[in-house]
């Protein structure tokens, strides 16, 4: 009684729909899910290495998180947010106060923004954008993913092919 049989499955090897239950092996380094019959054949040749147990969660989970990482580091804020916020607000000869209702914000937490203690989250960032009409995001460089691995640190790119090139 397989709980999960809801939707069919179909062997990614050959294609036909699987019947009893589906067998996980990795074929030729891909994990794949197999009717009985290519499970047996490809296990037998020596071309399918049974997976045994069920697919690592943690590989799922840190999948998401660096999804969730690049979306939210695709956008910056500006380095003189709290200028433009200021000079914005001041043109449309609102208050502290009055921006801080439109935004639907504490005004000390708006307060704390324009003196550029406290930089505005992505989404507020947004509203503000929108409300004062001005620019307070950039688009970041997806380069992080290839620095991430580094010590914090003053390095960059160009420092890092120097150091490669010495090593050789
Ligand atoms: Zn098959």
């Amino acid at each position: 009684m397989p709980s999960s049989s809801k939707e069919p499955l179909y062997c990614e090897v050959c294609g036909a729909r699987i019947a009893g239950r589906p067998y996980r092996a990795i074929v030729d380094g891909v994990e794949m899910i197999l009717c009985a019959s290519c499970y047996l054949k490809l296990t037998k040749s020596g071309r399918a290495v049974p997976v045994r147990e069920r697919p690592r969660k943690a590989s799922v989970s840190e999948k998401r998180r660096r999804t969730m990482r690049r979306t939210l580091e695709l956008y910056d804020i500006v380095e003189d947010y709290y200028d433009r916020i200021k000079e914005a607000r001041e043109a449309k000869g609102w208050t502290l106060k009055v921006l801080a209702e439109k935004l639907k914000i504490s005004e000390s937490l708006l307060r704390k923004i324009e003196a550029g203690k406290l930089k505005p989250p992505v989404d507020l960032a947004r509203r503000m954008e929108k409300i004062l009409k001005i620019k307070l995001l950039e688009p970041t460089e997806l380069e992080e993913e290839e620095e991430e691995n580094l010590p914090p640190g003053t390095l960059t790119l160009g420092d890092i092919v120097v150091v490669r090139r010495d090593e050789e």
